[in-house]
């Protein structure tokens, strides 16, 4: 049943999520799962902007301190050190579950963690949800769609996905997540919503978690040569983080449960994207093939009609619009801590 749960010093009730007239943006209790990951501390910086109250849960996993301290010291902020795998007490109204490593290097270094992330993970946090009434919102994949044998992916398509491959772990756990989260929507009446993201990227992804921006972009700027896996001629679409967290926020605010694909239609290959890189940052920039990995996805675009429909929602930054802002950081990053070393 759901119930009032009143915190001290919080004004705001439970109202499973909805938000009533009057209370609107005044302490809304949130917690962000994964809050200290590139995604989850751009949603943060955004809740605590609009003047929310947020819990991040995050084991530091692949997660950083330094991505949320610019929040230490603010009363509408709390970090919990928690594994999602454990269960978790906590009074809230909306649960933004993103804990889950996302680079393919990271999800592969622990495949057995990592479906059990995704599956007793989200399994606690939809208890969690259920038990104290919240709205729950989970942050799944385009890989649900595997390598896709439609293009771009829409929503209604089931996908082609390796039950028992290397990329298993990680796809198949989200779909499992996501028949999770329909099952207590539909068994125990839980309001969810579901967010089917593409490849995105921006300033805080980690520096070295193998995926192919942040690779080409570290590579640019260490004069490194840029390592294409394969031929190069496989595809993906590639979002810029902003418009991402808005389209989070308007699905767990609108009225509709998903799934919704959250991507840039924009669709590059990867020595198209290598250009865009060479472009940006060195026109010097050398090129490597190196092998492919395994069960890699052929193409990747999302179809985006059912987002705009009904959330109102589309991409506004172009990849050769956003690029700048992430290698800004990055520069910073890399060569800010090379001159600490130095010093
Ligand atoms: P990230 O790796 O930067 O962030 C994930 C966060 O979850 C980290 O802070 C990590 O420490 C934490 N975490 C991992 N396992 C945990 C556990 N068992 N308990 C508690 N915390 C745990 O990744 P991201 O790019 O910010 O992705 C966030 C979410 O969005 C993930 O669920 C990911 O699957 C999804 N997603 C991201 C992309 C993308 O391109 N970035 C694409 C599709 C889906
Ligand atoms: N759970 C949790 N926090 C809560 C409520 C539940 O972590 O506040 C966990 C609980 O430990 C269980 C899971 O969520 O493993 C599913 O809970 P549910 O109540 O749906 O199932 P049950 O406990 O009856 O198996
Ligand atoms: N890739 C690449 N060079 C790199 C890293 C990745 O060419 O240094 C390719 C990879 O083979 C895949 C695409 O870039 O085809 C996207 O990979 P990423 O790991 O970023 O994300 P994915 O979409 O596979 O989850």
């Amino acid at each position: 049943p759901r119930r009032p749960v009143l915190h001290a010093g919080i004004e705001s009730f439970n109202m499973g999520g909805k938000i009533p007239l009057g209370l609107k943006r005044k302490g809304l209790r949130i917690v962000v799962t994964g809050g200290a990951g590139f995604v989850g501390s751009h949603l943060v910086d955004r809740l605590i902007a609009r003047g929310d109250s947020v819990i991040v849960v995050d084991n530091f996993f692949t997660g950083n301190k330094d991505n949320v301290m610019h929040h230490f010291g603010n009363p509408r902020f709390e970090l919990i050190r928690h594994d999602v795998v454990e269960p978790l007490l906590l009074e809230v109204d909306q649960i933004y579950h993103l804990a889950c490593p996302a680079s393919p290097v990271h999800y592969k270094y622990n495949p057995i963690k990592t479906i059990k992330t995704n599956v007793v993970g989200t399994l606690n946090m939809l208890g969690l949800a259920k038990r104290i009434g919240a709205r729950f919102l989970l942050t799944s994949t385009s890989e649900v769609y595997g390598d896709p044998l439609q293009h771009p992916q829409v929503e209604t398509y089931w996908g082609n996905v390796n039950p028992i491959g290397v990329r298993s772990c990680y796809d198949e756990g989200k779909r499992t997540a996501e028949t999770l989260t329909m099952d207590y929507h539909r068994g125990a009446g839980v309001e969810v919503r579901i967010a089917r993201i593409f490849n995105t990227y921006g300033p805080r992804m980690c520096i070295d978690d193998g995926r192919v921006v942040s690779n080409f972009v570290a590579q640019a700027l260490r004069k490194e040569p840029l390592t294409v896996y394969g031929d190069g001629n496989q595809t993906r679409s590639f979002q810029y983080v902003s418009d991402l967290v808005e389209g989070l926020i308007r699905l767990m605010e609108g009225e509709h449960v998903g799934p919704f694909n959250l991507g840039n239609p924009g669709e590059f290959t990867m020595l198209e994207l290598a250009k865009v890189v060479q472009e940006t940052i060195d026109s010097e920039a050398k090129i490597e093939f190196r092998a492919n990995t395994e069960d890699d996805p052929h193409k990747r675009k999302p179809d985006i009609t059912k987002a705009k429909e009904l959330l109102g929602w589309k991409p506004k930054v172009s990849l050769r619009k956003g690029l700048p802002m992430m290698v800004s950081d990055f520069r910073q990053r890399i060569f800010g801590d090379q001159k600490l070393k130095e010093s």
